[in-house]
This record gives structure tokens, C-alpha cells and sequence, in this order.
């Protein structure tokens, strides 16, 4: 099997050839859904610019034609197509599988590929075959979020990347209507609302009941029956404001400070863990919203303190169970036996699998202490995604510089992580090395040896970094920095065409990056100077942040004094 299939292919007998396409019509329905619309649009832009056939777009039926609609009978992001002599047939689900569709096909059976918002491979594909049959798919993952502000900022470029949860565009199918399971305590039951009225209704933190807001806070005394009536009543509302919602948080708040009375701690004393009353509480408020909405599922983090499975209290049927894997090593695979850090998490992670079948996964994809340092975890994305799939994931949030342009490959990784989070399966060496060629062509070699360096080189010295990393913990000192920096000037060399060339300035940012924070001792005017050119390449490339809190232009303003 190619390593570059997604599409489950029946095969029906004979080819389908592009030159005996010339008379062909692209039909869409006189009444198509602004997503189907602009999928006959994209497609008939896109088989032009790889055939240079331009096939008219009409609402009449035709003999010989590719007919776009989305079907009611498909998954909301399911694929069917199909292939014979004299039609094409392009189905989706409603709203978002039909456009979709038309992307795989473009990609699996004509060749192009959307590297970038401005960057797509189109192969001359006048010549090729395409076999006859049907083609089907039904991505495993409902929620995709490859956290990019590359896709935020080019939402027509994120659906061809099918992330699902950037744009509410119409002809772009809109966001999936689930929502990322997120810290709600706050906004289920307001501390300005009941704080002064009802003190008892949060928690008590050293004998006294808690008053602290920061981080969304207080948490909330999560035993008291009148608040499992408040935040239902408010979740009710407030799925009454969002019709056709598929999910809602009810989560703790991002503190520690979890209420200690003597009814929570006796739930937790006896259930091993403080998720021992927190589950007991979003158990009681889903039961009370699936009488409301029956297909609504509730969302809680097993996060931090309550990452641990209780040990018998379990998640109702409507209860979605998002693992964070924040204390995890980034280099090796979660499920890696090797790497002692991600051990707990693993086993935590398997246990909840056993005992709840809609797992979401909260995965960090970059170092936010420095988004543009060399961040070694292309080895370990692909086996984590599969990782997740095999423990009952259903949504993955791949966090990663999403409040920030040009981070450490974020076109590279962009590109990879929603490719792997659509299908998993993918052979994610072979994408990474068709991206690396494609992407920068003549100059790819000391690319792809700069990226075996950099992970062979902190596997060697038996680091495990985790998400806000130290130049010392990726492996970088004097002389591995000057090898990385002597790659990407290599690079440079090697790319000659003036696309090519702004492609690989683009990338080797981190390998300046590198030299200012790990080069070591140098005369203080090669330091100026690599400063200098590292702020000209920032700045030319449109680099937002230095981190997570960083604004690059806060950065560069502490680098030139
Ligand atoms: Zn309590
Ligand atoms: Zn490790």
C-alpha cells in the first residue's frame, strides 16, 4: 500500500483518463449549499491548473461530467467518490465532508499538494489514470485542531488541511459544533454572582472558603448539591444560546486550590484521587443536561491533580474525558517504554481508555518558552496521534505557536500534524520528506540531515525535553549549534531560485536563534552581527512571537541592548 493513501479504494474495472475528459461539465445542484458551491469552485480552479482542461460548471445534468454535491446520508466529514468512464462522482457529508472530498481527490488522485497557504505542488497531471471504482472515507477524529496561526489567519487554507475548528465561514463548511473541553468553573457558576451570597459554594482551602479568582478560580466545593443545580441550570442556559452544540465544559479551574472539606476529601480519601469528587460532580450536572439534550456530550479535563482515574467512580456515557499531556517528554513517543517521563502519563491514559470511549487529547507541539529554538518532536507526532487514536480519542488539540507567525518549521509542522490528525496511518517520514522536497527543492538535503541531527543528537545525550525546553535540555551547546547553522547556510548555498531562497532563510531563523542563545563564547562583533541578521530575517518573515508571552518585537528590543 502507498504510504500516501487515505482513500479506502473498490476498484471496479478500466481507467478513467484525463485526455478523454475534454468535453466533460462539472454539475452542482441549482439549490448546492455554499460549501458544496465552493467545492465545484475549488475544483474546477485546481483540475485546471493540473490539467489545463477547463470544464465548465453548470446545474444541468451532463453525459460525460463530474458531479459535486454533498450527501444526507454521509458522516458530516465522511468522503465518497466515485470513478467510472463517463462520470465522476463527488460526495461529502453536510457541511464540511463534501469540500473535503474534493481535496482528497485532488491530492490522492491527481498529485497536488497544499503545502502552504501560498505554496501548492501542482504535478503536471494531463497524462495520468485514474482507475475506476469507488473511493471512501471516514476520518477517526471529530475535532482537528493543528494550533497554528498559520490556519487562523488563511482559513481557506486550514480547510484544505481539514482542520475543522478555525473559521465559521460557510463556504468553508464552518467549525465542527464541538467545542475544546476547557477550565469552566468560572463561567458555570460566576464568583461575582454568588461569592458574597454563597461563600460555601466554593471551596475551602486551609479552613477557610477560598476568594481567589486567578486562574478562573475559586474551584468550586464541588459536593454541595446546590451548586451541581447551579452549574447545570447554567449549562442549560447556555446551550440554549448555542443551538445545535454538540459539547459543553464543565471543568475545573486552572488552580490547585480544589476544595478540601470534609465531604470532597472523604470522596477523594476514598477514591484515591481529588477526580474522585470533581467526576462525581460532572457525572450529577451531566446527568441533569442529558435531560435536556440527550446528544450533548460534557467535557472534563483530567488535568494536573485529577489526571488520575478515580477508583470506582466512572464517567457517565455522555461524559468526554481530555487528557493534557503537559508533564510529558516530547521527543519520545508517549507510549515509548525507553523514556521513564512519559510513563505515568501513559499508564493514566490507558486506564481512563478502559473506561470511557470519547477521549480527547490536549498535545503540546512546540517550546513556548522560545517558539523558534529547535524543538526536536518530529519523531514522536506520528506514533503519539496513533497513540491517542488507539486510547479512544475522538478530538486532538495539537497546541503549538498558535498566537504566533513563524515559529521553529510551523509551515513543516502545520502541514504534518493535520495531515496525521486527519489520518493517522500516514507514513509520517515519507510526508515529512515529500514536504522537505517539494517545499525546498535543491536545498532539502542539508534540511533533512539538519533535522536528523537535531534528533539524533538529543536522543545520543539521553535528554528528555519536555514543552518550555532550555537551549541546554535540546541538546544545543557550542558545537552542535555551529552544525546546525552550518546546515542551514549550506542550505542557502543550494537554493538558487529566489522562492526557494526565502523559503530557507524562513526555516534557518531557529539556527540563528541557536547561535545567540547556545553559540557560546565569540567576539562580541560576530554576535552583533548574527543578532542583526537574525532580527532582519524575523522581521522580514513576519515573526509575531518570540514565545508564548513574547511579543518578537519585545524580544528584539532585549537582544539589541
Ligand atoms: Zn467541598
Ligand atoms: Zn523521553
Amino acid at each position: 500500500m502507498s504510504t500516501h493513501k487515505t482513500l479506502v479504494f473498490h476498484p471496479t474495472g478500466g481507467n478513467l483518463t484525463i485526455s478523454a475528459m475534454q468535453n466533460w461539465h462539472i454539475t452542482v445542484s441549482d439549490d448546492a449549499t455554499a460549501s458544496e458551491q465552493y467545492a465545484a469552485e475549488e475544483f474546477q480552479k485546481w483540475f485546471n491548473q493540473a490539467t489545463r482542461l477547463t470544464l465548465p460548471l453548470d446545474t444541468a445534468r451532463n453525459d460525460e461530467q463530474v458531479i459535486i454535491g454533498a450527501s444526507s446520508t454521509l458522516g458530516d466529514e465522511d468522503i465518497e467518490i466515485t470513478v467510472d468512464s463517463s462520470q465522476i462522482q463527488i460526495s461529502g457529508g453536510m457541511p464540511r465532508g463534501i469540500l473535503y472530498a474534493v481535496y482528497q481527490f485532488l491530492e490522492e488522485l491527481l498529485g497536488l499538494r497544499f503545502l502552504t497557504a501560498d505554496h501548492t505542488y501542482i504535478p503536471d497531471a494531463s497524462a495520468p489514470q485514474i482507475p475506476c471504482g469507488s473511493y471512501t472515507y471516514s476520518p477517526p477524529f471529530s475535532f482537528r485542531w493543528s494550533y497554528y496561526r498559520e490556519n487562523s489567519d488563511a482559513p481557506e487554507f486550514a480547510a484544505k488541511r481539514k482542520v475543522n475548528t478555525v473559521t465559521d465561514a460557510e463556504n468553508l463548511g464552518g467549525k465542527t459544533q464541538q467545542q475544546l473541553i476547557n477550565h469552566s468553573f468560572h463561567a458555570l457558576v460566576p464568583y461575582g454572582t454568588y461569592g458574597e451570597s454563597h461563600p460555601e459554594y466554593y471551596a475551602l482551602v486551609d479552613g477557610e472558603r477560598d476568594t481567589n479568582t486567578h486562574g478562573g478560580g475559586p474551584q468550586l466545593c464541588v459536593t454541595n448539591p446546590e451548586v451541581i443545580e447551579v452549574a447545570a441550570a447554567s449549562a442549560i442556559r447556555q446551550l440554549s444560546e448555542r443551538p445545535g452544540a454538540a459539547n459543553i465544559s464543565v471543568s475545573q479551574a486552572d488552580t490547585a486550590a480544589y476544595c478540601r472539606c470534609e465531604t470532597c476529601e472523604g470522596l477523594n480519601e476514598a477514591e484515591e484521587t481529588p477526580m474522585g469528587s470533581q467526576l462525581t460532580f460532572v457525572n450529577a450536572v451531566a446527568e441533569r443536561i442529558e435531560k435536556e439534550y440527550s446528544d450533548v456530550k460534557v467535557g472534563t479535563l483530567a488535568y494536573w491533580y485529577t489526571r488520575k482515574p478515580p477508583k470506582t467512580v466512572k464517567p457517565r456515557h455522555n461524559v468526554q474525558i481530555q487528557l493534557c499531556s503537559i508533564e510529558c517528554c516530547t521527543l519520545h513517543a508517549i507510549d515509548n517504554p525507553d523514556c521513564e517521563q512519559n510513563q505515568a502519563f501513559c499508564q493514566d491514559t490507558n486506564e481512563w481508555a478502559k473506561i470511557c470511549d470519547d477521549i480527547w487529547i490536549w498535545n503540546y507541539n512546540t517550546n513556548f518558552r522560545a517558539y523558534d529554538l529547535p524543538f526536536p518532536n518530529l519523531r514522536s507526532i506520528a506514533p503519539n496521534v496513533r497513540y491517542f487514536l488507539r486510547n479512544n480519542a475522538k478530538g486532538v488539540f495539537m497546541q503549538a505557536n498558535g498566537n504566533g507567525l513563524t515559529g521553529e518549521f510551523s509551515d513543516l509542522r502545520n502541514y504534518l500534524i493535520s495531515q496525521l490528525i486527519w489520518n493517522p496511518h500516514l507514513d509520517a517520514d515519507a510526508h515529512l520528506n515529500e514536504f522537505v522536497n517539494l517545499h525546498y527543492e535543491a536545498a532539502a538535503p542539508p534540511i533533512l540531515e539538519y533535522i536528523n541531527f537535531l534528533h539524533n543528537n538529543v536522543e545520543a545525550r539521553g535528554l528528555h525535553p519536555r514543552c518550555f525546553p532550555t537551549p541546554e535540555d535540546v541538546g544545543l551547546d557550542a558545537e552542535s549549534t555551529q552544525t546546525i547553522f552550518d546546515y542551514f547556510q549550506q542550505a542557502l548555498t543550494l537554493a538558487e531560485k529566489p522562492e526557494i531562497r526565502e523559503r530557507v532563510e524562513k526555516a534557518s531563523i531557529p539556527a540563528y536563534k541557536a547561535m545567540i542563545v547556545a553559540g557560546g563564547e565569540m567576539p562580541s562583533q560576530k554576535r552583533q552581527t548574527l543578532i542583526d541578521e537574525y532580527i532582519t530575517l524575523c522581521e522580514r518573515y513576519n515573526m509575531s512571537h518570540a514565545a508564548e508571552t513574547q511579543a518578537a518585537e519585545m524580544y528584539f528590543e532585549e537582544l539589541r541592548s
